[in-house]
C-alpha cells in the first residue's frame, strides 16, 4: 500500500480527550476516530489490526473444534424475557423500538439467542456435544465509556457457547477452551494470565478471566511470577487427548492468579514471597461454566438414551477483539509509538523513501514494494526524512526498510527492527529475506 494514497491520518499533537497511552496512540497513528462516546470508526490501518486479531481468534476456535456462525446484533426483547434477563440487565442494555412498536435491543451478549436456536434445531442426545461461536459487534451502554476501545459502548467480541449432556462434558469443553485461549493470546504476541474469576451463584472453580498486565489496567491482580515464564499452550498438546487438556488445566490453575475481586489472602500467603507479584491487568477474555441456567429457563432439552429429558449443561467463552487492540498497545509501546507484534501488525514492513523523486532511490523502493506486496506500507510521500522516521515509529511496523540515495546507488538498504531498535545495512535481497 502507498502511504500517499492511504487514509492513515497520523497526528503530531496529542489529542486532549485521550487519557491513556493506547488511546492516544490509536488516535495519533490514525487507527480509529471517535463517532460518539464509546463508539469508534476503524480506519484502514486499524481495520487491518482488528481483522488480524479476529483471524487468529477464528483459527484457534476452529482448531479447538468450535463452529463459526453469525448471529444478528439486533435481538427481540421477548427472547430475553424467556430467561428473565430483560428486566435484570438494567441500563447497560440499549433498548430500541421498531416501526410496529415492537421492543428490540442491541445485543450485549448471545446466550438467549443461541439457546433458542439450539432448542429449535437439536432434539437428541446424539446431537451433543456442540460448541459454536461468532465474532460480532456488541453494545453495552457503559456508565463510563473510557480509554478508547478498552471500554467502548459498541465493541467487537468473540463469544462462544458450549452445550454438553452432563457436567463432565461441560468440564471437558471448558478445559478445551482454556487451551484455545492460551494459544490464541500466545499467537497474538502477548502474555495473558488466566485468573480465577467470580462464578456467581453457580459456585465452583469454572470461571477464569484472562488479563494482560499493564499499569493502566482497571483490575488489581495478584499472581505467581511463574506465569511470566512458563510455556502457555504449546503445540504438542492435543485437543483429542483429554489427559493433555486435564494436565494443562491443572498446570494453569495450580499456580496462584486472581483479580482483586477474588483475591484470597490465605492462599496468597502460601505462595513463596519471592514469587508473589501484584500489579494491574486488563480483562481481555473470560470463560464461564453456568450449568443449566439457560437451558432450564428457556425449556431447551434433548431426549437421553433412556428416553429421559436432559437439560444441556452450558458454558460461554468471550474474547474482547476490539479491546485487545488497545490492550496490546498498553503492553507494547515506547515513547516513540506503538510496537506491534508481527502477527497482528497492520503492515509487517514500512519502506521509507528518504529522497522521493530521486530516480535510483524511487526504483529500488518500487521494486521492494512490489516484492513485499500487501504486507508492506510504502512511504512515498514527498516528506522530510525526519517525518517519515517519526511516523513509522509511531505506527509501529515491526520492520523498516530505510532507503536513501547513497545506499540505493549500491543496492544497499538499512533495515531497522522496531522493537530492538537495531539497524543493519544490507543488500536489498538480504534485507527482503530478513523481513519476510
Ligand atoms: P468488564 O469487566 O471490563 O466490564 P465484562 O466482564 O463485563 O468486562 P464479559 O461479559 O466477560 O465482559 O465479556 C467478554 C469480553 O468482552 C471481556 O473479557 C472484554 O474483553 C470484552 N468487553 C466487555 N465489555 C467491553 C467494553 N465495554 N468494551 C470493549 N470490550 C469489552
Ligand atoms: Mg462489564
Ligand atoms: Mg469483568
Ligand atoms: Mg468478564
Amino acid at each position: 500500500m502507498r502511504l500517499s494514497r492511504s487514509l492513515i491520518p497520523t497526528l503530531k499533537e496529542t489529542p486532549a480527550e485521550a487519557q491513556i497511552v493506547s488511546h492516544r496512540l490509536m488516535l495519533r497513528a490514525g487507527l480509529i476516530r471517535q463517532q460518539s462516546a464509546g463508539i469508534y470508526a476503524w480506519l484502514p490501518a486499524g481495520q487491518r489490526v482488528l481483522r488480524n486479531i479476529a483471524n487468529i481468534v477464528r483459527e484457534e476456535q476452529d482448531r479447538a473444534g468450535a463452529q463459526e456462525i453469525l448471529m444478528p446484533t439486533i435481538q427481540a426483547a421477548d427472547l430475553w424475557r424467556e430467561s428473565g434477563r430483560y428486566d435484570a440487565y438494567g441500563p447497560e442494555m440499549l433498548r430500541i423500538r421498531d416501526r410496529h412498536d415492537r421492543e428490540m435491543l442491541y445485543g450485549p451478549t448471545n446466550e438467549e439467542m443461541l439457546t433458542a436456536i439450539m432448542r429449535d434445531s437439536v432434539q437428541s442426545y446424539r446431537d451433543l456435544p456442540q460448541m459454536l461461536y461468532h465474532i460480532q459487534w456488541k453494545f453495552r451502554d457503559e456508565v463510563r465509556p473510557r480509554f478508547g476501545v478498552l471500554r467502548g459502548r459498541e465493541f467487537l467480541m468473540k463469544d462462544g457457547y458450549s452445550f454438553d449432556l452432563d457436567y463432565a462434558g461441560a468440564v471437558a469443553s471448558y478445559r478445551r477452551m482454556l487451551l484455545a485461549y492460551m494459544r490464541t493470546f500466545r499467537r497474538l504476541g502477548v502474555r495473558a494470565i488466566p485468573m480465577r474469576a467470580d462464578t456467581g451463584p453457580i459456585g465452583g472453580d469454572l470461571s477464569h478471566e484472562f488479563h494482560i498486565l499493564a499499569p493502566n489496567g482497571e483490575s488489581g491482580v495478584f499472581y505467581d511470577n511463574a506465569f511470566e515464564t512458563i510455556g502457555l499452550g504449546d503445540d504438542t498438546l492435543s485437543y483429542d487427548n483429554q489427559a493433555d487438556l486435564n494436565a494443562f488445566f491443572e498446570q494453569m490453575t495450580s499456580l496462584y492468579a486472581a483479580t482483586d475481586e477474588k483475591h484470597d489472602t490465605e492462599a496468597w500467603n502460601n505462595v513463596p514471597a519471592q514469587s508473589r507479584r501484584e500489579g494491574r491487568g486488563i480483562e481481555v477474555g473470560q470463560i464461564f461454566y453456568f450449568g443449566t441456567k439457560y437451558s432450564e429457563a428457556m425449556g431447551f432439552s434433548v431426549v437421553g438414551p433412556d428416553g429421559s429429558k436432559i437439560h444441556p449443561e452450558m458454558g460461554s467463552y468471550g474474547i474482547g477483539v476490539s479491546r485487545l487492540t488497545g490492550a496490546i498497545i498498553e503492553a507494547s509501546h515506547d515513547d516513540a509509538g506503538i510496537i506491534w507484534p508481527a502477527s497482528i501488525a497492520p503492515f509487517r514492513t514500512a519502506i521509507l523513501n528518504l529522497r522521493q523523486g530521486d530516480a535510483i532511490t524511487d526504483t529500488l523502493c518500487e521494486s521492494l514494494h512490489e516484492k513485499l506486496g500487501d504486507a508492506a506500507l510504502y512511504d512515498d510521500r514527498p516528506a522530510r526524512a525526519g517525518e517519515k522516521f517519526a511516523d513509522a515509529d509511531l505506527m509501529g511496523h515491526p520492520w523498516q526498510l530505510i532507503v536513501g540515495p547513497r545506499g540505493a546507488a549500491n543496492n544497499q538498504v538499512e533495515v531497522k527492527n522496531r522493537r530492538s531498535g537495531e539497524r543493519t545495512e544490507l543488500s536489498a535481497d538480504d534485507a527482503l529475506t530478513k523481513v519476510l
